[in-house]
């Protein structure tokens, strides 16, 4: 059995319109997954971060990815207390 390609994945992971192409390549992928466990958990994954990507794109959001991921670090006003992260 051919497996999917990681090309047909981010393809279909990232789909959004419903040409002949996206739902023949949907038809495709949705049919491997249902009998390969393999490629349906590459498949679920993608997804996963597909959908972050997207959340985060849709928010406007270099700006809330950054302030997110790196608050703390960027020199604010003096005298907040940001909780310091010293976990490592
Ligand atoms: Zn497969």
């Amino acid at each position: 059995m051919k497996h999917l390609t990681v090309d047909e994945i981010l393809d279909f992971v990232s789909l959004t319109d419903l040409s002949r192409e996206s739902v023949e390549l949907a038809a495709k992928v949705n049919g491997h997954t249902r009998r390969c466990e393999q490629c349906r958990k590459t498949v679920c994954a993608f997804q996963e971060i597909y959908d972050q990507f997207v959340r985060y794109s849709a928010e406007g959001s270099f700006k809330n990815f950054i302030s997110e991921h790196f608050s703390g670090m960027t020199p604010s006003a003096s005298g907040e207390p940001d909780a310091p992260e010293m976990s490592r």
